[in-house]
């Protein structure tokens, strides 16, 4: 790809990136309270299957790669799916071994969470893995050692920086942009999810509750506002949020509303986006920064 960021006249260089977090519902934060039974949990995974292959189909109608960050213990599982989503050209990416955030993880523990998601990705595959993000975008200022620990193990790219504010993640000050993530001497290609800005504002748009809560106007908003600047714009989804039929679990009604709100239009707004943008894998993205990393920002994490 080539990158002309000074050259107003031509086409905007970036491109959409389009994500999904394969995980069932019970490995999010809402639904960790919920004790289930082990035929409650085959049921919520079967259903993700089901949302899986949907989601293939969809994709392949309108030939859109798309990158795929698996739950490790899923993808030992169903290592046929991932080798299927293989197949049909997408990119199969790490998302830790059980959705355990690492604020809540030792880095010792960290570490061989997403070793044993790395290897067992690359071992159904057959062929290495580049991208990792994290369970609720755990990766904050106090959680800064997850970089290193994510070169060492040989990641090219991370998407796991949410530069907002929020209740439960986010580095509000770092860029909206992709960017070099910095911690004591370790570095990562860091591709953070979108946002929209208005004037002192920034708003979370790229996916989940934000996407499903916001008006499909105000996604758009951004989309463009980062395409229109050249960039990357990396957008997330979970299949579950794609399942309008699912069956709801009792989170209390807080947590329901923040889970459940705006599934209902969201294979709509998937549809949407596949006819209004053009897309590439990250790690179609990340090799194409790469080249011109020096001319990226830096923004070091410090706890
Ligand atoms: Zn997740």
């Amino acid at each position: 790809m080539t990158a002309r960021l000074s050259d107003s006249r031509s086409a905007p260089p970036g491109r959409v990136i389009l994500s999904f977090d394969v995980e069932a519902i019970y490995h999010i934060q809402a639904a960790r309270h919920v004790r289930l039974t082990a035929s409650d949990c085959l049921e919520l995974a079967k259903r993700l299957l089901c949302q899986v292959k949907w989601l293939r189909r969809l994709l392949g109608l309108y030939d859109v790669q798309a990158t795929f960050f698996w739950v490790g213990e899923l993808a030992w599982r169903f290592p046929y799916l991932v080798r299927a989503l293989r197949r049909d050209g997408h990119e199969i990416a790490c998302h830790s071994w059980s959705h355990r955030l690492f604020t809540e993880m030792s880095p010792e523990e960290a570490y061989q969470d997403v070793e044993q998601n790395k290897r067992v990705l690359e071992d159904v595959l057959g062929e290495p893995v580049w991208g990792f993000r994290a369970p609720s975008f755990s990766i904050l200022q106090e959680t800064n050692w997850v970089i290193a620990l994510l070169r060492d193990l040989g990641f090219s790219y991370d998407s796991s920086v949410y530069p907002v504010i929020h209740d439960r993640y986010g580095v509000a000050r770092a860029p909206r942009t992709p960017f070099v993530a910095v911690s004591g001497n370790a570095e990562l290609l860091e591709l953070p999810p979108a946002t929209l800005q208005l004037g002192p504002i920034r708003l979370a748009i790229g996916g989940g509750g934000h996407f499903r809560f916001w008006p499909e106007t105000v996604c758009e908003s951004g989309i463009r506002q980062l395409l229109n600047q050249g960039s990357y714009v990396m957008l997330y989804f979970h299949p579950w949020e794609f399942d309008t039929e699912q069956p709801r679990l009792p989170l209390g009604w807080w947590k329901s509303w923040r889970t459940y709100t705006g599934i209902g239009g969201m294979p709509q707004k998937l549809e949407r986006l596949l006819r209004n943008y053009k897309f590439v894998t990250a790690h179609e993205a990340a090799k194409a920064l790469d080249s011109r990393r020096d001319l990226l920002p830096r923004f070091t994490l410090t706890s």
